[in-house]
This record gives structure tokens, C-alpha cells and sequence, in this order.
């Protein structure tokens, strides 16, 4: 049997079915062309039949994105399936994911019918799939609590009718991974064609067990491992790609397998996910949170220095952090900004350059140092978005105290022209906003703002991130400033500026 582990990435799907978390198209293609960097082997890029937005998002991640297996997933339903075959159309090589609920509570309240009947779907479901293509991959949903001579019935059954791969999914986050590892070695050894498919699990992590479950399996002998970057996914998410590929490389003794990743883009993609989708890293969360090689104490601390290896099991750089770089000041020029741009992995030339140069010489007229980290976020925040945004900021003044009512002007630029409003408010960021709202009209909600600080010290740039809704629509948006009152009506423009565009088109 083979040492290598097919890395499955569904940060596109699964993470993207938590409620907030919607990407825009133009997110999800950077996303994928950040996770064809990490060298990921399948990236699962959405739910074709879900909404045509994600019927055409999975084809263009799948016209752009041309070294990892682009993968649809679909009901074990022809729509679904015909659905995923359209998506999938530009791919150089694509996968149908098919799946339904084999457990008797999902047969009975799900499907609203028999084992045999659900048995039959699945074999008509992969049989349709292979019609359309030759790399197919069949779950049975729930599998962790599915009768266990059944299971084994649908995989022989499936892997007959064409399916190339098999995932055994704990949908539920139930199993423990002890129980896991042996339901894989007990199908390994009773199902007699078992070997003419990849074995596949997708783990949940409701009671923290996602990883340890995965890991089980794999040790039993599953092949494929289904994971998303920072362990996002439905409720308490999904195996974390990081943490699953980091623990078979500083344990290979134990695990003896390999993956493609290319572990030093870890970090980089962990920061683009947790930008866009506007959901923060929790700062102990392992390999990728901010005090994950933060050794707090005196005593670590010291013996840390003497050798890295006392208390550190692996390196910051081994997942791609380079440590706080002084890289550039306002004497820098242009060569030196692009130099340091695509070092960083970002390409910007003439227009956007000059553009992003002008913005550069802000930030480093008011920090004096600029750092790697300032950089990502300027070009995270303030790059390149796909579109053009309707609003922008020209102008901002603010009058804010204990005892006066705060107050904002504000000029803004809307679709090219320049308009201006004041407002009050409880304070200078709800005045602010309050001033933006008399002139764009959108009666949106604000459901959250965030403000946190990129890099150390009292100039340290601002990033506030904010989700607002307007009916069925939620985007978020970003913006950065040393300013916190410029950076929140920044990202409020941000925010203002994708509802409208999802308004014109369903992003
Ligand atoms: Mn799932």
C-alpha cells in the first residue's frame, strides 16, 4: 500500500456552509490558486446545484486552477449530478463527489425510505457519475454510524458500480479515535474488491476528535484525508489541514506517510482564509494560532536559547513564518516595494503598483517601519479585488470626546463622483458610519465589527474587519489604516461596495 496521503481540501465547501463565511467568486479563485501553491492534491471547490453562484464559481476555479483535481460535490440526485458535470466542463481533471446518508436515522428522516432503496441510489448515482467521468468519489454519509454490515454492502457495491474513490465520513463528529481506526481496518479486511478504491474519511470535530479520528484512519489504512484550513466547516468544523499535515511530519516515526504539501504555505494560506472569510484564528490554535510557537515562560524561554529543540518540536519556518522582517521605509522606491511584494508571493505591476506604491508611502510616512506583515495586509486589504469598488474614501473628520456628541464628515467618491454628509452618533465609528449611511441609502445591518492590530507598537496598522446584511445578502469587508476610525469606514466602503456588486450580479 501506498505511503502518500491524498490531502482533500473542502475549505471551499464545508467551510464556506458555515453562516457568514460567503465568499465572493473572486475570494474563492484566490483561495484555490493559494491552496494549488500549498500543493494540495483535490480541492473540493463547491455545490454545484446549490445556487448557480456556485455553479459557476466551481468553473472557474476549474478553467484557472490546473494542477490539483478539481472536485463538485452533489446528492446522489441526477440534477445534482448533471450539475456538477456542467461545472466541472473546464477542468483537466475533475471529480464528481456523490453522496447520501446510509445510517438508519438518515435513511429513515432524511431520505424517507429503505436501506435497499438508498442502496440502489447509490449505485445508480456512481454509475451516472462515471458516465461523465473517470474520477469519482462516493460517500456514505454518516458512515461512522451506519450498520456495519450494510457499510460494507455499499462500498463493494459502489466500488463495482465505478467509484474510484470511497470516503467513510463521521458527518456527525461522534467517532473516537480509537473506533474510527478499527471501522477502516474492519472494512480494509471485508470488503473483498476494497482494493481497487482509495479509501477516503471526512472528519468533524464536535467533540474535538476531528484530527486524532483522521489520523486513526490513516494508520488503518484510508488514503485520502478531507480537511479545510484552520479546521473551518460546518458547527464546530472540519480536520484541519494544517494540524493533519504537520502532525505526519514531525511524527513520521510514528505515522510513516507522506504528504504533497508544501508545508512552508501554511501560514500565508491559514491568514488569507481567515481574511476573507472574516473569521479570526483562535490564538492557541495549534501550528497556525498567533501563540503557537509563543514560548511565554521564563524557563522555556531560557532553555529555548540554548537549544531550539528543548520545548520547540518544530520550526516557525517550517509552516512558512518568517518572523518580523524590517524590510521598507518611505525612502524605499518602487523596485524595492515589488521586489519585497513578490518575494512575499504577490505580483503587482504598472497601474496597480503605482497605485499600491502610493498607498505604501502612507503607511511608511506614519509607521517609519513597514514589515512583511504590513505589506500582506495592505495587499490583502487594499489589493487587487476583482471589480471595481462603487464606494471609496476621499475624506474623513472627526470630532469625538467625552462630554461632546461625536461627529463625522465624511466625503466619498460613489460610482466617480464626490458627495459629503455629517452624522452623530454614540461614538466616532458609529458617527462615521452613521454619516456614510446618509449618502449610500443601503439600509443594511451591521452583525459584526472587528478590530485588531498587524505588527507591534503604538503605530501598529489597524485592520477592522465588519459582516453586514442587507435581506438574503451578507458580505464582509476589510480596510486597513494606522487610523482605527479611517480603517472601520474603510472596510464599511469595502463591505458596502460588495453588496452592491452582489446585488448587480449574485456573487
Ligand atoms: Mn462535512
Amino acid at each position: 500500500m501506498s505511503d502518500k496521503i491524498i490531502i482533500f481540501d473542502t475549505t471551499l465547501r464545508d467551510g464556506e456552509q458555515i453562516p457568514g463565511a460567503s465568499l465572493t467568486r473572486f475570494e474563492k479563485l484566490e483561495i484555490a490558486k493559494q491552496l494549488e501553491k500549498l500543493n494540495v492534491d483535490v480541492i473540493e471547490a463547491g455545490f454545484p446545484i446549490s445556487s448557480p453562484g456556485d455553479l459557476e464559481s466551481v468553473k472557474e476555479i476549474a478553467k484557472a486552477v490546473k494542477r490539483p483535481v478539481i472536485a463538485g460535490l452533489c446528492r446522489a440526485v441526477k440534477k445534482d449530478i448533471d450539475a456538477c458535470r456542467d461545472a466541472l466542463k473546464p477542468a483537466k481533471r475533475g471529480r464528481i463527489h456523490t453522496f447520501i446518508g446510509t445510517s438508519d436515522i438518515h435513511v429513515k428522516f432524511i431520505t424517507n425510505t429503505t436501506r435497499e432503496e438508498v442502496l440502489r441510489r447509490s449505485i445508480e448515482a456512481v454509475k451516472l457519475a462515471r458516465n461523465y467521468c473517470d474520477d469519482v468519489e462516493y460517500s456514505a454519509m454518516d458512515a461512522a454510524r451506519t450498520d456495519f454490515d450494510y457499510l460494507c454492502k455499499i462500498v463493494e457495491e459502489t466500488i463495482k458500480a465505478g467509484a474510484t474513490t470511497i470516503n467513510i465520513p463521521d458527518s456527525v463528529g461522534y467517532s473516537e479515535p480509537v473506533e474510527h481506526g478499527k471501522l477502516i481496518h474492519d472494512l480494509m479486511n471485508a470488503v473483498p474488491n476494497i482494493n481497487k478504491a482509495i479509501i477516503s474519511v471526512h472528519c468533524h470535530n464536535d467533540l474535538g476528535m476531528a484530527t486524532a479520528n483522521s489520523l486513526s484512519a490513516a494508520m488503518n489504512g484510508a488514503r485520502q484525508i478531507e480537511c479545510t484550513i484552520n479546521g473551518l466547516g460546518e458547527r464546530a468544523g472540519n480536520a484541519a489541514l494544517e494540524e493533519i499535515v504537520m502532525a505526519l511530519k514531525v511524527r513520521k516515526d510514528v505515522y510513516k506517510l507522506e504528504t504533497n504539501i508544501k508545508s512552508e504555505e501554511i501560514y500565508k494560506t491559514s491568514k488569507l482564509v481567515s481574511r476573507y472569510t472574516g473569521i479570526p484564528v483562535q490564538p492557541n490554535k495549534a501550528i497556525v494560532g498567533h501563540n503557537a510557537f509563543a514560548h511565554a515562560s521564563g524557563i522555556h524561554q531560557d532553555a529555548i536559547l540554548k537549544k531550539e529543540s528543548t520545548f520547540g518540536i518544530m520550526t516557525p519556518s517550517s509552516i512558512g513564518i518568517t518572523g518580523h522582517e524590517l524590510v521598507l521605509t518611505s525612502r524605499s522606491g518602487r523596485h524595492a516595494l515589488s521586489h519585497r511584494l513578490s518575494a512575499l508571493g504577490f505580483k503587482a505591476e504598472g497601474e496597480e503598483l503605482n497605485a499600491i506604491y502610493t498607498k505604501f508611502l502612507v503607511i511608511a510616512d506614519k509607521k517609519k517601519e513597514v514589515f512583511d506583515e504590513d505589506l500582506q495586509a495592505l495587499m490583502e486589504t487594499e489589493g487587487k479585488k476583482g471589480f471595481d469598488a462603487a464606494y471609496s474614501l476621499i475624506d474623513l473628520y472627526v470630532a469625538t470626546g467625552i462630554k461632546i456628541t461625536p461627529t463625522a464628515t465624511v466625503e466619498i467618491k460613489i460610482n466617480g463622483k464626490s458627495f459629503k454628509a455629517a452624522g452623530i452618533g454614540d461614538g466616532p465609528v458609529d458617527a462615521t458610519y452613521k454619516a456614510i449611511n446618509s449618502l449610500v441609502k443601503e439600509d443594511v445591518t451591521l452583525l459584526d465589527y472587528q478590530l485588531r492590530s498587524i505588527t507591534g507598537g503604538k503605530e501598529a496598522l489597524g485592520e477592522v474587519s465588519v459582516r453586514i446584511k442587507k435581506g438574503a445578502i451578507e458580505v464582509n469587508g476589510r480596510g486597513l489604516s494606522t487610523d482605527v476610525i479611517e480603517a472601520s469606514a474603510r472596510a464599511y466602503l469595502d463591505a458596502l461596495s460588495k453588496l452592491a456588486r452582489a446585488k448587480l450580479s449574485k456573487v
